[in-house]
């Protein structure tokens, strides 16, 4: 899709064309000009031609089908994953990619490994979501859905390839189509953005009157090994980013998601679960607790079910907030962390 070519195309027409077209693409979901009936037959061809809205994309779904992964190939013939998580309680998130590969280097997780290639364009990361939003419209009709209208994407996170303060205009504008009524209108709060600690995106966040939830992907307790765990840590160090975190909160009023993937014998420590608590014992602080997900070639394992339970106990034994995240698509490699593309 190369949805800038669109306004070019259109120049010659009212601008109500415009508009009508962005409704076909984000919210009638077509997939061929073809389907724009109240465009002349003329305009339809021409748009085909200039402006095709074929997505290419390989489709994987896990076995007890919550899960649906997507490998789009974009136009210079680079991938990026992206995944569709249906939740029981009928909302559809879609965790999105940035960029292609991802400069940050986390050493538990895929992307890491790929290097960076480049980041992603608006349209680039819309059509993720444009994706899967066809996807629905054609698989998951059921009556319930369709009579709640949760037979769409419902939730957008911004936790799949790549760091997303480093694209962060590219990331601000999708964000703000995504919110967009006459667009794909997801709620605002029900989009969320992940960062590893980009001090200045968190700040410009802050700044930006976007009412989206941030998460900081945390890992580590302590500033040793979350820099042996996220070389970005060197950079932006765990008491500084807490600083910027406490000053978002402060300016927001909004709670923060913190990210705590659990690796066998490295973060699971009872130690680290009580260092964890020293950390996260503040009002708007919500921690997320991740299982790891195997990554091939990994020099990492998933702490064990009882490693976890213990973990989890110290944490509830002083009243920190937490959950454990759902797990969703481990065994098609579109959970947390396993992302990857051309290997
Ligand atoms: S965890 Fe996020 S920031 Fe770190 S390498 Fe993976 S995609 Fe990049």
């Amino acid at each position: 899709m190369d949805l800038e070519k669109l306004k070019e195309v259109l120049k010659d027409e009212s601008k109500y064309r415009l508009k009508e077209a962005r409704d076909f693409v984000f919210v009638k979901f077509i997939d061929n000009w073809n389907q724009a009936t109240s465009f002349s037959k003329d305009l339809r061809d021409k748009l085909n031609k200039e402006c095709p809205l074929e997505i290419k994309a390989d489709v994987l779904t896990s076995r007890n089908g919550d899960s649906i992964k997507a490998k789009i190939i974009l136009k210079d013939n680079v991938e990026i994953e992206t995944v569709l998580m249906k939740h029981k309680d009928g909302r559809n998130t879609v965790c999105v990619s940035c960029q292609v590969g991802c400069p940050m280097g986390c050493l538990f997780c895929a992307t890491g490994t790929m290097g960076f290639i480049r980041n992603l364009t608006v349209d680039e990361i819309l059509e993720q979501v444009v994706f899967f939003n066809r996807h629905l419209k054609k698989t998951t009709l059921s009556e319930q859905s369709e009579s709640n209208g949760l037979n769409r994407v419902s939730n957008v996170t911004f936790m799949g390839m790549g760091e997303p303060f480093l694209n962060y205009d590219n990331v601000l504008k999708a964000i703000k189509v995504l919110n967009d009524a006459n667009a794909f209108n997801i709620s605002i709060r029900n989009i969320s953005v992940s960062t590893c600690g980009v001090i200045e995106g968190i700040e410009k966040l802050a700044n930006s009157g976007l009412q989206v939830n941030l998460a900081i992907s945390l890992h580590a307790p302590n500033n040793k090994l979350r820099e042996q765990l996220m070389p970005i840590n060197k950079r932006y160090p765990l008491d500084k980013v807490l600083k910027a975190v406490d000053d978002y909160i402060l300016k927001t009023k909004r709670k923060v998601m913190f990210e705590y993937v659990l690796i066998k014998d490295i973060n699971d420590t009872d130690e680290c679960a009580k260092e964890l608590v020293e950390l996260m014992h503040k009002k708007l602080y919500f921690l997320n607790l991740i299982t790891f997900n195997t990554v091939k070639g990994s020099q990492f394992q998933a702490s064990s079910n009882n490693r976890i339970e213990t973990f989890k106990k110290i944490l509830k034994k002083e009243k920190i907030n937490f959950v454990q995240r759902y797990r969703f698509g481990d065994d098609i490699q579109a959970a947390c962390g396993q992302f990857v593309t051309g290997k």
